[in-house]
């Protein structure tokens, strides 16, 4: 397993909620040297200066002003969220005065059918009063702690001809036996605090099943919320090693991508564009000057891709179809839920000529529709030329999905390349400036 691949599995393991991985993330900035901003306090940004900032603590984005004047903004964006149960308030529920079990509702897009049966936890944030303050606190309960059991065939002989999965009904995990501690005073002692200084919570199931490397030569890997932790971690990557350019780079995670982005942190939110023009004022540029940097802008949306199903294979385009392993996949789509069009798939390609990046291309089958994602969702608000890319996965919104184990590597070479160039607008196109010297 190489080194991006076994880092990934660490950072997914290490971080099991939002809250967690923007908690990573800001820890691994800070390591390199960048410095924390607040949206809520002034800034005074340097040459040569390394930051980052944080919105609701499940959004983040970093960048560094460079010492020399600079073209314009090379982005990558990815999200921090998956889709998962998420516990409701009042969770415990008596089931014939024995059982305890939790109250959830869905967050987002899930496969159902694949959380069963498996050791699963709890993960999130609490909010914590103390006087007249309150506070976030992580919390994570680290050990096997709750478990959604399926209905056996003898009580549902139909169970395999394909079943409707009610989350109200089916998916309730099974906490404990009456008498045993209130979930309530558990998540208090775990978060060591009295169980009436908890306000509330923002808490969430999540999968405890370890990440594997596997296959016939140990080409595949699977694991938890690859889509789109993946992504998030491969463009901090590319982003930390990257080179100074002419251009300033700038690593956004947003939120609730899986809920549609339309929040205060997610893709649809003014968070990039708050940023973008706090940075550019901040330089003391004027409107006018803002906007042509904007105009030779470049973002990567990055967010895992469809890749052909062994057993499904009629699914996919019968031409563009992605395989685990292949190298990044550029993602098109004609009614443009994908931002990718002829010029930003023409930067992409260069760029990745110059890295030696592997790209394979995703396209839908003409008559399923596909999802879509943040880069067309994020351009309302920034207007900066788009494309969409990704790593090949299977099973996607599974809590358990499935990928190349080489293909990390890759999309951290394109980060890293994207990070490290810039664009500049020509009279007879554009031209992509990449580092002198080739990158590793
Ligand atoms: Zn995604």
């Amino acid at each position: 397993m190489d080194q991006y691949s076994k880092g990934l599995l660490t950072f997914i393991q290490e971080h099991p909620s939002v809250y967690h991985v923007i908690e990573g993330q800001r820890r691994k900035l800070t390591e390199a040297g960048y410095a924390p901003l607040s949206e809520s306090r002034q800034w005074k940004l340097q040459e040569g200066g390394k930051y980052f900032v944080t919105r609701n603590d499940s959004a983040l984005i970093a960048f560094r002003i460079p010492r020399r004047s600079f073209r314009g903004f090379m982005i990558m964006a990815s999200h921090s969220d998956s889709p998962v149960l998420k516990i409701k308030e009042n969770p415990e529920i008596t089931v014939d005065g024995k059982y305890t079990k939790l109250n959830v509702e869905l967050y987002g897009g899930a496969l159902l059918g694949p959380w069963f049966d498996r050791p699963l936890s709890v993960a999130g944030r609490v909010l914590v009063r103390t006087d007249s303050r309150i506070s976030s606190k992580l919390l994570n309960i680290p050990r096997d702690l709750v478990l959604i059991p399926s209905l056996a065939i003898h009580m549902d002989r139909t169970a395999n001809e394909g079943r409707a999965l009610k989350v109200q009904k089916d998916m309730l995990p099974l906490y404990g036996l009456a008498g045993d501690m209130s979930f309530p005073d558990l998540i208090a002692a775990e978060a060591g605090v009295p169980a009436e200084s908890i306000v509330s919570y923002d808490l969430f199931v999540y999968n405890r099943q370890a990440p594997s490397v596997w296959g016939a030569a140990g080409e595949f890997l699977s694991s938890p919320r690859l889509d789109d932790l993946q992504c998030v971690y491969s463009s901090l990557c590319g982003f930390l090693e990257s080179t100074d350019a002419d251009s300033i780079p700038v690593h956004v995670v947003f939120d609730n991508e899986e809920v549609g982005s339309m929040t205060k942190q997610g893709a649809a939110s003014s968070f990039l564009k708050d940023v973008l023009e706090r940075i550019a004022e901040e330089l003391g540029l004027s409107r006018g000057e803002y906007r042509e940097k904007l105009a030779q802008s470049f973002m990567l949306s990055a967010d895992n891709a469809h890749a052909l199903h062994p057993n499904y294979p009629e699914k996919c385009d019968p031409v563009n179809r992605p395989v685990l392993g292949g190298g990044v996949v550029l993602k098109q789509s004609g009614n443009q839920k994908y931002a990718t069009d002829a010029v930003s798939a023409a930067v992409v390609r260069m760029l990745a000529e110059k890295a030696g990046v592997r790209l394979q291309v995703f396209t839908n089958h003409s008559d399923i529709p596909g999802g879509s994602t943040l880069g067309n969702i994020s351009s309302q608000q920034v207007a900066v030329k788009t494309a969409d890319v990704g790593i090949a996965q299977l099973a996607m919104h599974s809590p358990y999905e499935t990928c190349g184990a080489a293909d990390t590597a890759e999309l951290v070479k394109l980060a890293k390349m994207l990070y490290s160039s810039s664009l500049s607008e020509k009279e007879d196109g554009i031209e992509i400036i990449t580092p002198r010297f080739p990158i590793e």
